[in-house]
């Protein structure tokens, strides 16, 4: 068994559960898990950045709280399920929010939400072998 530092993950042998249960945190400190990051830390250490998601125009001016909580929020459910599905930097800018994110998929999924709840235009656009989401969402 392995424990991330980081974040408390532990992987069990066949996968690396991101919120383990109290059973498991228990069974991972009596077998002695060894200390090591988990798949979404690595990604964070090495800045593997693989999604990047800008929203722009005027109506994010004026409902920029609501959209940022609904892109933590679509964040915290899929590091639920992924462990390596994190997101590496929010940079607020005057006129446009950018979230990188160390997961292709985390990233089209935010733009997503933010279209299905506010509307909008959403392109997606995959590069390096749909290994890489860039993802630009625009309300104005
Ligand atoms: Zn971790």
């Amino acid at each position: 068994m392995k424990l991330c530092p980081r974040c408390g993950a532990v992987y069990d042998g066949h996968r690396w559960v991101p919120e383990p249960g109290e059973e498991l945190k228990k069974a991972a400190s009596r077998k002695g898990a060894e200390k090591r990051l988990c798949p979404g830390d690595v990604r964070l250490e090495k800045r593997q950045v693989e999604g990047v998601v800008t929203l722009k125009g005027a109506f994010l001016e004026s409902h920029r709280r609501e959209i940022i909580n609904l892109v933590r929020r679509v964040a915290r459910e899929a590091r639920k399920r992924k462990v390596s599905a994190r997101i590496f930097e929010v940079v607020d800018e005057d006129r446009q929010l950018t979230i990188e994110t160390t997961d292709e998929h985390l990233a089209e999924r935010m733009g997503k939400e933010v279209e299905k709840a506010f509307k909008g235009e959403l392109v997606i656009k995959w590069q390096e072998k749909d290994t890489f989401a860039r993802v630009t969402w625009r309300r104005d």
